[in-house]
């Protein structure tokens, strides 16, 4: 499996992009769901080679660490790329826009590096909090209990962390598709029937309609605003 499997996937399901009159309605989760579950279940797998036993012993934490860190970035590289790659290559489809190759190696070099920020943040982080372990385990319950728990480092961490990258960066090569156009295109939040809590999600969807390219309220261009974020950003022409 390659990036271009997402690509794939994702442009035969054209039932997630509904472009009615002036309105560009696309759902990255619904684009992707099904390539995005199979790239998850290969990241599990990958890094159920692991183990989990080695997030309570202090004497393995780093090599696992180290291991970890180069699984997470073998398998989610791809995935982020593919998804950035597919949210440029469906709208300038949709655009009648051509995609030349150096945008092709942009594109991938800009989700190459994202994804080994990504990794290095998850990585340091377990760093940061494994002397926690070396140390006494229970000078600091709450922190340790984290740190047992996979909080920091877990798979479910990882898989979580991945596909907030892939989406951000399917949406943000949606928009930057659109930027290209030339035309001028508005965008607007909705907030997801998931939220139970008031956060700047919701104060994104007061904002109402912006210029693409603007930030909303919380400083992000696009959902997702935190992780399982599940709202949905949308797009519409301002100059018709
Ligand atoms: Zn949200």
């Amino acid at each position: 499996m390659n990036q271009f499997d997402i690509q794939t996937a994702a442009l035969s399901n054209r039932r997630c992009w509904q472009i009615a009159r002036k309105t560009l309605r696309v759902d990255p989760r619904c684009a992707q769901r099904d390539q995005l579950q199979l790239y998850v279940a290969r990241l599990h797998d990958a890094l159920d080679t692991i183990g989990d036993e080695y997030l309570n012993d202090p004497d393995t934490v780093e090599d696992n660490t180290n291991k970890h860190h180069g699984i997470l970035l073998a398998v989610a590289t791809p995935m982020i790329a593919g998804a950035y790659l597919a949210g440029y290559r469906q709208t300038s489809a949709i655009l009648d826009q051509k995609v030349s190759p150096a945008t092709v190696q942009l594109i991938q070099a800009e989700a190459q590096g994202r994804a080994g920020y990504m990794a290095s943040t998850m990585t340091q982080t377990t760093r940061e909090r494994a002397p926690v372990l070396s140390g006494d385990p229970d000078s600091d319950q709450e922190l340790t209990q984290a740190f047992r728990g996979g909080y920091t480092f877990s798979k479910d961490r990882a898989k979580a962390a991945t596909t907030y990258e892939m989406v951000k960066g399917y949406k943000a090569m949606v928009e930057r598709s659109l930027r290209a156009s030339g035309q001028s295109w508005g965008k607007w939040w909705e907030v997801s029937d998931a939220h139970e809590v008031q956060d700047d999600c919701d104060l994104n969807e007061d904002a109402g309609v912006i210029p693409i390219g603007q930030e909303f309220p919380s400083g992000d261009q696009q959902e997702p605003q935190h992780l399982f974020c599940q709202c949905s950003v949308f797009y519409t022409r301002m100059d018709l």
